[in-house]
């Protein structure tokens, strides 16, 4: 048993069985696996509110760098416009640095990272060189069905300041295609046509599904079925006695 004391900044805790201090053992380092909306943004977020952990998000990492016009936004804006996967170098540099930042003692979720064999082979040596060691691989397993309906009914604020999230069906503005909180127009995201949408599905079968089976060998992997967020959560916190 082992007392986090300063599970907030990230500084060493005691660790009573083996009476020494210890840097970052009992915070939670997680991979979060899952089809395009699958729920693993809200999961993270979730998550990181109860254990104080951080999430990071290659995803939101990309599009803050398209917005800002950086030279890493450029490269990668048109790869993110058609739906495809933006090249694994140029992940891998993003996380090797990311992965450094101090906060990341407070424990992590991985969300949207890896993608790839190439890119989880990357972080597994990566993350040895760092000396960091993973709990858990979750794959949240959403019915398809249920998968493109989300995303097809998924209307997003297009202020960049907001980008408030709505559902056609399930919980549209107030006034059709007029955001509640800012008035501005409620959109749908430029990957999040039909077309974009089934390119995104096919390249996560294509590329990012085979890395169940390869954390399943890993002996990292916890696969929870679930068809809302928080049934998800409650599934994750019961497997890691959160
Ligand atoms: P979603 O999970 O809904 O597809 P994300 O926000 O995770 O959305 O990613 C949006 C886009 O950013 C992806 O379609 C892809 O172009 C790019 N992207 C994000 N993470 C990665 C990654 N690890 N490897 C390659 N491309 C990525
Ligand atoms: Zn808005």
């Amino acid at each position: 048993m082992s007392y986090n004391l300063s599970a907030v900044d990230g500084e060493a805790f005691y660790d009573t069985d083996k009476h020494e201090y210890n840097l970052q053992e009992n915070t939670m380092k997680l991979i979060l696996l899952g089809a395009p909306g699958a729920g693993k943004g809200t999961v993270a977020k979730l998550l990181t509110a109860i254990d104080g952990s951080v999430q990071i998000s290659t995803g939101d990492i990309l599009r803050g760098a398209v917005q800002a016009g950086t030279e890493l936004g450029k490269e990668a804006e048109g790869y993110m416009k058609r739906g495809d996967l933006v090249p694994d170098s140029l992940i891998m540099g993003i996380m090797e640095k990311r992965l450094q930042e101090p906060d990341c003692a407070k424990g992590f979720l991985l969300d949207g990272f890896p993608r790839t064999i190439p890119q989880a082979e990357a972080l597994t040596e990566l993350l040895a060189k760092l000396d960091i060691t993973l709990d858990k691989a979750v794959d949240i397993d959403v019915p398809k069905d249920i998968i493109l309906d989300r995303l097809c009914t998924r209307r997003t604020c297009e202020n960049s300041d907001c980008q408030s999230i709505y559902n056609v069906k399930s919980n549209p503005p107030k006034q059709e295609g007029i955001c509640d909180k800012c008035g501005s127009k409620v959109v749908q995201r430029e990957d999040e046509t039909e077309e974009a949408i089934s390119h995104r599905l096919a390249t996560y079968n294509e590329k990012t599904a085979p890395l169940i089976g390869f954390y399943e060998k890993e002996g990292l992997l916890l696969s929870v079925k679930a068809v809302s967020s928080d049934a998800v959560i409650d599934a994750v916190k019961k497997e890691l006695s959160l």
